[in-house]
């Protein structure tokens, strides 16, 4: 897969994003059981310091809403088109490929951690094995998407509230989600120009 940073002025082909409808969530965690099956299953039955369930790509944040009920945020890599790991990656090891997602070159990275600090989502997180830093997408979700399937967690979700697609494809279905539905991005006034869109309900 191609290196886009490293192109100057050229752009990705695809701009895959992921789509999360609060609205449709039930809070449930299959996508965060998924994900960990799918790109880390030696993690599965391990209880690291610093997760409540197991360690994932996908963060649970709970707390409360404006009208003071109980709400969920999931947050993920967001696969920013201005990305600070990018940028801070002392070492080249983290790029965006030519479907506009964020990755890592394994056998470039030093584990210096500057991609870890840098993120602002707080979506990194050393594995402890191999004590690389790991996001979405893990391998097992590129092979999946390589194939022309969905993500483990767009799959495992029972409430059809997760999507992923291209932006670039007027006529995807996350393109007709984010043209027909109110949403969002997470620190929208930081300049990554995230690709993860939360979806709020109604028009
Ligand atoms: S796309 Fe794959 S790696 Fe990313 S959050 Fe979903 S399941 Fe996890
Ligand atoms: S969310 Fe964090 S890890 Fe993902 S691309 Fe943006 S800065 Fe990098
Ligand atoms: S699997 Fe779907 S419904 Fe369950 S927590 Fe994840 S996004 Fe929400």
């Amino acid at each position: 897969m191609a290196r886009v940073n490293e192109m100057k002025g050229s752009e990705p082909t695809r701009r895959l994003a992921h789509v999360w409808d609060e609205s449709l969530c039930i809070a449930c965690g299959a996508c965060v059981m998924a994900c960990t099956m799918t790109n880390q299953p030696e993690m599965m039955h391990r209880k690291e310091k610093g997760w409540d369930s197991v360690a994932s790509n996908i963060r649970r944040i709970d707390g409360v809403n404006a009208t003071g009920k109980p709400s969920v945020l999931l947050v993920q890599c967001q696969h920013c088109d201005d990305a600070p790991c990018v940028a801070n990656c002392p070492f080249g090891a983290v790029y965006r490929d030519d479907d506009g997602l964020v990755r890592l070159d394994a056998e470039q990275c030093a584990g210096c951690s500057y991609c870890v600090t840098s993120c602002p989502y707080n979506v990194r997180w050393f594995h402890p094995d191999s004590k690389l830093p790991m996001k979405c997408m893990g391998e097992g979700c590129l092979d999946l998407v390589a194939q022309g399937e969905s993500p483990a967690c767009v799959q495992a979700c029972p409430a059809m509230a997760r999507d992923f697609g291209d932006l670039n494809d007027p006529a995807s279905s996350v393109s007709l989600t984010l043209r027909t539905k109110r949403s969002r991005r997470l620190l929208e006034g930081s300049g990554t120009e995230p690709k993860y869109f939360v979806v709020e309900g109604g028009l």
